[in-house]
């Protein structure tokens, strides 16, 4: 479901409003609306769900996800300077728009969403990995939102999907992948922004699984990872000397050499281990 809307032009909206860019806020733009549109299409159909946007800007993404067919979009935008552009698109989309001026990492969304509830965002990069892990560490699993559809800087996306024995793999792409399916869905080169960032940037599409991929205790495999990765060039024997006094032995219980690195192991066997740390406790 899709609809032009008769609202004016982004670079409009931007000069009507003096919307002059703010690094301290993370402000890159997208004044395309056609990639507005092409990041809402990839959070999926929309039609039926609430949606979340975290820093709507001048509303480029916002005008993609209404257009989309979404029930209702909240949007949380910290920059009062936006509120009335914003204030124009929920005129035009009577009753499908809600606006909240505030720090997203201080408001809880969740009084005024209805499941299902997607979240989508061009987020920006100062919170954007804190909120990530926010919602991927909620007390309880299932967490409120069905799917999150984010763009990051090219490397954070690739830290995310990144799998065992590249650089890139560590504490996040674990974290992700135990609660969740991710994808990077689409790259965007810095001119696709107004003004363009140093870096590229990607959208990622996460799905949340309804229960974790492996069994294991949230605190302790965070524990485990946290502290296998901060010293990556260890050997696991080392790295993980603190845990427990026969940590060989544990690591052998989970199928993990002992002279491996963080590095190299697969999340299975951080589950396992951090089962067997579990146990041994
Ligand atoms: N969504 C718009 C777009 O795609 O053009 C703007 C994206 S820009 C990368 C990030 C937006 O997040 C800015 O509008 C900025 O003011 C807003 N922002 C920054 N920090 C925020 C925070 N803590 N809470 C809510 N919004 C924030």
């Amino acid at each position: 479901m899709s609809r032009i809307d008769s609202l004016p032009p982004l670079r409009q909206v931007i000069a009507d409003h003096g919307l002059v860019a703010r690094k301290s806020l993370g402000q890159n733009f997208l004044l395309d609306l056609n990639l507005t549109a092409k990041i809402a299409r990839q959070a999926g159909d929309l039609t039926g769900m609430d949606v979340l946007e975290v820093g709507p800007g001048p509303g480029g993404l916002t005008r993609g996800l209404l257009a989309e067919g979404a029930r209702k979009v909240l949007a949380i935008e910290k920059d009062r300077r936006c509120l009335p552009a914003l204030a124009e698109i929920a005129a035009a989309w009577p009753d499908r728009l809600q606006v909240i001026e505030g720090d997203a990492l201080e408001i809880d969304p969740l009084a005024h969403l209805t499941p299902p509830i997607a979240v989508c965002a061009n987020l920006p990069y100062n919170v954007g990995t804190e909120l990530l892990v926010r919602w991927l560490t909620p007390d309880a699993w299932p967490p409120f939102w069905s799917s999150l559809t984010l763009m990051f800087q090219r490397e954070v996306a690739e830290r995310i999907v990144a799998q065992p024995g590249s650089k890139a793999y560590g504490r996040l792409a674990l974290l992700v992948q135990w609660r969740a399916e991710a994808r990077i869905v689409l790259s965007l080169p810095p001119e696709a922004f107004t003004p363009p960032p140093k870096v590229s940037s990607a959208v990622v599409h996460l799905t949340a699984l309804p229960r974790p991929r492996f069994e294991a205790d949230a605190a302790v495999l965070e524990r485990v990872v946290a502290m296998a990765f901060n010293q990556r060039r260890k050997m696991l024997r080392a790295a993980l000397r603190g845990l427990h006094p026969d940590i060989e032995a544990l690591l052998e219980s989970a199928g993990i050499p002992p002279t491996q690195r963080a590095e190299q192991v697969p999340l299975e066997a951080f589950c396992a281990l951090a089962r067997a740390v579990a146990a041994a406790r």
